[in-house]
């Protein structure tokens, strides 16, 4: 597509029909909320080897526990903003801090993880001829002036405020990938990634699902951002791990849209994990961070026809699901 070159094809060993069938996978952020998952999901298949490459910045060992030592898996603490030479024929890569918390805690390093180290991947992609898949999100679109957001939908995004270096770093990691794919050759796919929660999410991870919940089990106010009218679309992991494998062994290059369009002001939200969790939690509205983005909610349209792609996961599904990890965690049982 594009008029792009073919990608060169260093490795015809591993080419040859005699390994076809085994894909050794890398995953950067593996050590990650959606990373650790994808990991669990991919390792299910005994024709897989996963390699993980993290530093650990906001993912965790004790994710990937339940693989350390597995023959078909490898664990490499490595920043992707230095250069990676290793073999491979698939690379998901989702490094990159997510919780606005911790991409403004160092923004020069968060623009530098989505700039040099998306960098890095396409030039391991293009060394060794294997796909990339880069997860990209909705904040592409910034403060959108459409609703819902198409993929063709240019977005609405301020260049030097304090959300930039995710969201303006994310923008070129994209850019980079169809640079490389039209000067290059290289196989590219690209999700653009809506609200994602489920079991797994740091509690003090700083996002709005878990902060909820964590607040609730801990019986302290849920703090809703002002105005609280603002809305986001919630999908759930298992959800966005079947769209981020099924977009990287189809056809399309994207971007495409992974999200659940179920919309929610985070005033309902906070209503609703209140009702499941402890109907005697308050609400508490507390200031907001600048650039806030009012509304959001993905148009899937082409994660239905193109990979027949759909979440099944609604939100009140799956907060519960959330909530027994969480409760888990903060040593919180049922009917304490
Ligand atoms: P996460 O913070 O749990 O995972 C990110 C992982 O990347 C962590 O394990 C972290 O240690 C690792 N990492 C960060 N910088 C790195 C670096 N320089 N080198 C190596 N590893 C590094 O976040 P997540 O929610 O799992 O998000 C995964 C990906 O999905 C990210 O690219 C994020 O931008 C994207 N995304 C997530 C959401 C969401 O709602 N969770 C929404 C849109 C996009
Ligand atoms: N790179 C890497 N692993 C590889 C090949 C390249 O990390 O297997 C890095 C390399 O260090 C460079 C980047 O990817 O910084 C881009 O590589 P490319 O070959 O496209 O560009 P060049 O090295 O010519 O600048
Ligand atoms: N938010 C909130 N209370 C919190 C954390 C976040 O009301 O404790 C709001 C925030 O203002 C935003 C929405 O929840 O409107 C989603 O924020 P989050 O950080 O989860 O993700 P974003 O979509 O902004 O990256």
């Amino acid at each position: 597509t594009n008029g792009a070159k073919k990608a060169p094809n260093p490795s015809p060993l591993r080419n040859s029909k005699f390994f076809q069938s085994n894909m050794r996978i890398l995953i950067t952020g593996g050590a990650g909320f959606i990373g650790s998952h994808l990991v669990d999901r991919l390792m299910e298949n005994e024709k897989n080897e996963v390699i993980v490459a993290d530093n650990y910045f906001t993912g965790s060992k004790d994710n990937l526990s339940k693989w350390i030592g597995h023959p078909r898996f490898e664990l490499i603490r490595h920043d992707v903003t230095e250069p990676l030479l290793i073999e491979v024929d698939r690379i998901y890569h989702l490094a990159c801090p997510a919780s606005p918390i911790f991409y403004k805690y160092n923004p020069v390093k968060t623009i530098k993880t989505n700039v040099i180290g998306t960098l890095n991947m396409l030039g391991l992609a293009k060394r060794v001829g294997a796909r990339i898949l880069l997860t990209s999100t909705s904040e592409v679109y910034g403060d959108p002036l459409e609703h819902p957001q198409k993929e063709e939908y240019w977005g609405n995004v301020n260049p030097i405020g304090v959300r930039s270096c995710y969201d303006e770093g994310k923008r070129v990691a994209e850019t980079l990938m169809f640079d490389y794919h039209r000067q290059h050759g290289i196989e590219i796919r690209i999700a653009r990634i809506f609200n994602t929660y489920g079991p797994r999410m740091n509690i003090d991870d700083g996002r709005v699902v878990s902060n909820f919940i964590a607040q609730a089990l801990r019986g302290e106010p849920l703090t809703v951002q002002l105005p609280g009218t603002q809305t986001r679309s919630f999908c759930y992991v298992s959800d966005m791990v079947d769209g981020l494998i099924r977009l990287m062994e189809g056809e399309n290059t994207g971007p495409i849209n992974i999200g659940n369009p179920g919309e929610f002001t985070m005033m309902e939200l906070a209503q609703t994990v209140k009702e499941l969790i402890d109907p005697k939690v308050t609400i508490k509205e507390v200031e907001n961070t600048p650039d806030d983005p009012r509304q959001r909610k993905p148009d899937i349209t082409k994660a239905k026809e193109l990979l027949g792609w759909e979440p099944k996961v609604t939100l009140r599904q799956g907060l519960p699901l959330m909530e027994e990890d969480f409760r888990r965690r903060l040593g919180v049982p049922k009917d304490a």
